[in-house]
C-alpha cells in the first residue's frame, strides 16, 4: 500500500467549469436563465437579441428593477444570489432562479458584459472575459438591465463542439424563448435575429398569448378553459376545440409554478381526460399550469429545473383528468337546453369557446333545435363550397332505388337511443349518406359512421375470448417481455390473453376474433407500445372497427342505411377513432346563401 494520495481538490477554475456545464449547455440554457433573471427583475418589457444563433451573441434586455453597483460587483460570482438567504428559503420559492449560479456559469463559459441602472439615470457596467472583471465605470443606461453574452464556449472548446449550426440553435433559442413567454403573458417579449424583429407578443391575457404564440393551434383563437382547485394548489388548462389532433404528445405543455416542465404523468393526465375524443393515437394540444404551494414542490432535483418533485402528484393527475372529463362531459349534455354546447356571446369576446361538435338529438316537445353556425369550427374555413348533383345518369345502385320508390318521410317510434325523424335521400359516390334532418341537409361519411359505431361497441361491451389453434409468440427484449407481464390483467380484460411458456416465452394463447385478422398489429403494438395499454386498447379498437366497417365504394342498402343515419345522430360527440367528423351539415340559411337567395 502506497501512503500517496490519488484524491484532491479540483482548483476553483475547473470547478465552476464543471459546474457551468451543469446549467449551461447550448446557447438556448443562457437564454432561458438571462430571461429568469428578467423576469425575477420584475421586468415588464424584455427583447432578446440573437446573433450567429446566438453563438455569437446573446443579449437580453429588461426594464427591470436593475441592481447597484455593489451587487453588480458580485452578482456573476458562484453562489452569489439575493432571492435566497437561508436554506429553508429553499421550500418557498417564488422566483424563477435561486440557486445564484446562472450568471457565474455563463461568465465561467462566454464573454459577459452587464450594464445596469436602478434610476434610469445613471447605470454601471461591468465586463468579464475568462476570469479578467473589467469595471466599466459609470453609463447612461436606461432603467433595468443589459446582458450580453458573446461567444459562448470560447474557454470551453469541448463543448463549443457540441453547438448545432446557427440555425439549429436559433430554433432551441425560439423554443425556450416561446415557453417563458407563454408563462408570463404579461410581459411583453420581443425577439430579434440578427438585430431584426422576428417575435412580438405584446401583454395580453393568458388566451391571447397562446394564441399568439401558437397561431396554428388556435387559428379561431377560441379555447376551452378548465379550472380546478385544491387543497396546496390550482390548476388551469387550456386547449383549442377537438377538432384540433396530434400525432403526438409534443403540443401538451406543463406548467408548474410558471415553469415548464417535463411531467409525463400530468401529460398522461391531460390524455386520459379528454382521451374520448382522441382516440387510435391521436393526441389533444393542451396547456396545462398549475400553481402549486412552493413548500410541496421542489426544483432543486435538475440543474435547468425542467424536472421537479411534487407531492401528491398523483391527487394532481386525478383531478386533471376528472376536470376534463366533467368539462367535456358537460359540454355534451343536450337535455334541456343547448346552452352548454354553443358559445355565449360574452364566451366569445373573451375568447373561450365550447366545442359545437355535437348536434343534440331532437326532443319532443322541446322547442326545435335551431341550427347555430357550427361549420365554421367543425369542418374548417366559412366558405366551404360542395356540388351535389344527383345528375340520372350517374345514378348509383341505391340512388336509383331511391328514385324507384320517391323518398319519404321515415317517421321512427321514439327509441331508448334516438327520438326524432329524418328523410333518408340516398347515397351518393358509393361513400356518402344523404339526409334531411330540420333545416339541414346532412351527408354522412358512411365508412367512417360505422368505424365509430363499432369502436364503440367494442370499448363498451365484453370481449368474446377465442382460442387461437396456434399461439403467437411475442418477440421481444427481455425489459419489454417484464412490462408486458406487468400488464397481463389489462390485456386480458380487452380479451388478449397472454401466457409464459416453460423456456420464458410469452405468447399469445387467446384473443377477441375481431382482433384476427390484426395479429400483425397486435404484436406490433404489444412491444412498441408497451407502458401505454390506454393507447394499445383505442388503437386496436379503431383498427378492428376500421375493418369491420362498411368500405367507401360499398354499397349500401336502404335498412342499414337508415339504421346507420339513426345511430350517428344519436351519438353525442360524431367524430371517427381517428378524430374525422361523421358528417358535413349544410343548413338552409347556408345553401340559400351559397346561391345567393334571399328568400
Ligand atoms: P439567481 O437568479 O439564481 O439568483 P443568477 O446568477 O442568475 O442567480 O443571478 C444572480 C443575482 O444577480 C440575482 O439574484 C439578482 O439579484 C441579480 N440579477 C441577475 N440578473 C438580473 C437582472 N436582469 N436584473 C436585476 N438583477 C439581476
Ligand atoms: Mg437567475
Amino acid at each position: 500500500m502506497s501512503e500517496e494520495r490519488r484524491i484532491h481538490v479540483l482548483d476553483k477554475v475547473t470547478a465552476s467549469k464543471i459546474a457551468a456545464g451543469e446549467v449551461i449547455d447550448r446557447t438556448s440554457s443562457v437564454v432561458r436563465e438571462l430571461l429568469d433573471n428578467a423576469i425575477d427583475a420584475g421586468a415588464t418589457e424584455i427583447s432578446v437579441y440573437l446573433t450567429g444563433g446566438g453563438i455569437k451573441e446573446i443579449r437580453v434586455i429588461d426594464n427591470g428593477s436593475g441592481m447597484s453597483k455593489a451587487d453588480l460587483d458580485i452578482c456573476f460570482l458562484p453562489h452569489s444570489t439575493s432571492k435566497l438567504n437561508t436554506a429553508d428559503d429553499l421550500f418557498n420559492i417564488m422566483t424563477m432562479g435561486f440557486r445564484g449560479e446562472a450568471l457565474a456559469s455563463i461568465a465561467a463559459s462566454a464573454k459577459l458584459e452587464i450594464i445596469t441602472s436602478q434610476t434610469g439615470e445613471i447605470g454601471y457596467g461591468i465586463e468579464i472575459d475568462g476570469g479578467q472583471v473589467k469595471d466599466l465605470g459609470a453609463v447612461k443606461a436606461n432603467k433595468g438591465t443589459v446582458v450580453s453574452v458573446k461567444e459562448l464556449f470560447c474557454y470551453l472548446p469541448a463543448r463549443r463542439k457540441f453547438l448545432k449550426s446557427p440555425a439549429a440553435e436559433t430554433s432551441s433559442c425560439r423554443t425556450v424563448f416561446y415557453e417563458k413567454a407563454l408563462a408570463f403573458p404579461n410581459i411583453t417579449f420581443k425577439l430579434f435575429l440578427e438585430g431584426k424583429l422576428s417575435t412580438f407578443l405584446p401583454a395580453a391575457s393568458l388566451k391571447k398569448r397562446i394564441a399568439d404564440a401558437y397561431p396554428s393551434l388556435a387559428p379561431e383563437k377560441l379555447y376551452h378553459q378548465v379550472e380546478a382547485k385544491c387543497e396546496g394548489y390550482s390548476v388551469t388548462i387550456l386547449f383549442p376545440g377537438v377538432g384540433v389532433v396530434r400525432r403526438d404528445r409534443r403540443d401538451i405543455k406543463i406548467y408548474v409554478n410558471s415553469r415548464p416542465i417535463q411531467e409525463f404523468a400530468l401529460v398522461q393526465a391531460v390524455c386520459y381526460g379528454l382521451s374520448a375524443y382522441f382516440p387510435g393515437g391521436t393526441y389533444p394540444a393542451a396547456f396545462l399550469f398549475i400553481q402549486i404551494d412552493p413548500s410541496l414542490v421542489d426544483f432543486n432535483i435538475h440543474p435547468a429545473k425542467r424536472e421537479v418533485k411534487i407531492n401528491n402528484l398523483p391527487m394532481i393527475h386525478r383531478t386533471v383528468v376528472e376536470a376534463l372529463k366533467q368539462h367535456m362531459g358537460e359540454l355534451q349534455k343536450p337535455a334541456g337546453s343547448t346552452d352548454a354546447l354553443y358559445p355565449k356571446d360574452e364566451d366569445i369576446s373573451t375568447g373561450i369557446q365550447k366545442p359545437a361538435e355535437a348536434v343534440p338529438p331532437y326532443q319532443p316537445g322541446t322547442p326545435s333545435y335551431q341550427p347555430k353556425p357550427v361549420e365554421k369550427t367543425l369542418f374548417g374555413p366559412e366558405k366551404t363550397s360542395i356540388t351535389f348533383s344527383p345528375a340520372p345518369t350517374h345514378q348509383s345502385r341505391s340512388f336509383s332505388n331511391l328514385l324507384k320508390d320517391k323518398p319519404e318521410v321515415v317517421n321512427f317510434q321514439p327509441s331508448p337511443e334516438y327520438k326524432g325523424d329524418f328523410r333518408y335521400l340516398g347515397q351518393i359516390f358509393d361513400s356518402f349518406l344523404l339526409c334531411e334532418r330540420e333545416d339541414s341537409l346532412y351527408i354522412i361519411d358512411q365508412h367512417a359512421s360505422q368505424e365509430r359505431f363499432y369502436f364503440d361497441l367494442f370499448l363498451s361491451s365484453k370481449p368474446e375470448v377465442h382460442q387461437l389453434l396456434i399461439p403467437y409468440n411475442i418477440e421481444c427484449e427481455s425489459q419489454v417481455a417484464e412490462l408486458i407481464e406487468k400488464q397481463l390483467p389489462q390485456y386480458a380484460e380487452i380479451g388478449i390473453i397472454i401466457k409464459k411458456d416453460e423456456t420464458g416465452q410469452l405468447y399469445i394463447d387467446a384473443m377477441p376474433s375481431s382482433f384476427f385478422e390484426l395479429k400483425n398489429d397486435v404484436l406490433n403494438l404489444l412491444v412498441t407500445q408497451t407502458g401505454d395499454f390506454e393507447n394499445i386498447k383505442t388503437e386496436l379498437y379503431a383498427r378492428a372497427a376500421c375493418k369491420k366497417a362498411f368500405k367507401a365504394g360499398d354499397a349500401i342498402d336502404y335498412d342499414k342505411a337508415i339504421d346507420l343515419i339513426k345511430k350517428v345522430f344519436a351519438m353525442p360527440m360524431p367524430r371517427c377513432p381517428h378524430g374525422r367528423p361523421l358528417y358535413y351539415q349544410l343548413t338552409k340559411d347556408k345553401l340559400y346563401q351559397l346561391l345567393e337567395r334571399t328568400v
